[in-house]
């Protein structure tokens, strides 16, 4: 088998097919049984204003497919696939363009995805610019920047809804905590904040000790069960997404589909080595 091939057959378990068709299947089987998705059309850093505009373009249909086959599902997407390196302007209209056709569709909720420290602040200016004008429009915070508890009170205060998740981004000391004890920490403050201040905060993990303290968090502040919800990635832990959604908690599986699989599939394989193990133990026991 070529190395291609063999990568394809690997990222599988993490992409839930290339074309849209597909990611709508795989949604329509997580709403039968009471979980909700967000889809996200691979790729990141587009080169060209065409390309980005294209992107976009790529967003507003699949909005319109979502919503035209009745899913319960939404879109998180990545601000350099609008065209973030090349100027702000241009993915502000890019990202315009898809908030109005959301709108359009039952106000559907977009989640901008935060990508690396060096987007951080061009990714919160934007979001903040627009969020004044559209509030179908919602944003993601890394619990490893020690940035992040001074923006979350920023978002917070103009009423912004926010997934928190740890980071998938290798970063310096100087920017982030390095230790897994301290990403924990902040993770749990922020989201002590988020019970206080936030509408339908998203606690995106698969860390069970996380997973354990939100939920006594939740409990100790009476968060009803779908004041809340948790997100997991397609391909991890789906015994979980299916006991707690029984259980009457709000949960959502982000669901990504496309060709550029690669960066996307890298970064879930640095994260764990058991995930390397599973694609590698499934790629030979077929
Ligand atoms: C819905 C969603 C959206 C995301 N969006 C972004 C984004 O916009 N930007 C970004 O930078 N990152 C994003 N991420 C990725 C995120 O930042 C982390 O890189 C990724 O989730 C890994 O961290 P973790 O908390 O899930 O657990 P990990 O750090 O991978 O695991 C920590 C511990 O959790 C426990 N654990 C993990 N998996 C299992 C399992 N299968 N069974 C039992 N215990 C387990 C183990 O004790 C493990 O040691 C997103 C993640 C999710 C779930």
């Amino acid at each position: 088998m070529s190395a291609n091939k063999v990568l394809t057959r690997m990222a599988r378990r993490f992409v839930a097919g290339e074309t849209a068709e597909e990611a709508l299947k795989v949604v329509a089987s997580l709403n039968e049984r009471g979980v909700l998705a967000s889809l996200d059309l691979l790729g990141e850093n587009v080169s060209s204003a065409d390309d980005a505009k294209r992107c976009a373009a790529e967003y507003c249909s699949l909005i319109a497919a979502i919503a035209s086959a009745g899913l319960q599902a939404n879109v998180s997407l990545k601000l350099t696939m609008l065209g973030l390196d090349s100027s702000e302007e241009l993915c502000r209209d890019n990202l315009t363009a898809i908030l109005d056709i959301a709108r359009s569709k039952g106000n559907m909720f977009v989640r901008i995805d935060m990508e690396g420290s060096a987007y951080t602040q061009k990714t919160l200016d934007v979001f903040l610019a627009l969020r004044r004008e559209y509030d179908n429009l919602g944003i993601v915070l890394q619990a490893m920047l020690k940035r992040t508890q001074e923006d979350l009170r920023r978002i917070l205060d103009a009423g912004g809804r926010v997934r928190l998740c740890k980071g998938a981004y290798k970063e310096p000391p100087a920017l982030a905590f390095q230790k897994m004890y301290e990403i924990q920490a902040n993770f749990l403050e922020c989201v002590n904040l988020l019970f206080e201040r936030c509408e339908l905060p998203a606690i995106a993990t698969h860390d069970q000790r996380l997973i354990d303290e939100t939920l006594k968090l939740a409990a100790r502040r009476d968060r009803a069960k779908d004041s809340f919800e948790f997100q997991m990635l397609y391909g991890l832990r789906r015994d979980t997404w299916y006991s707690l959604s029984a259980e009457g908690y709000r949960f959502r599986v982000y669901v990504p589909f496309g060709t550029h699989w690669l960066p996307y599939f890298t970064r879930r394989l640095r994260e764990r080595k058991e995930n390397v193990l599973f694609v590698l133990s499934n790629l030979f026991s077929r």
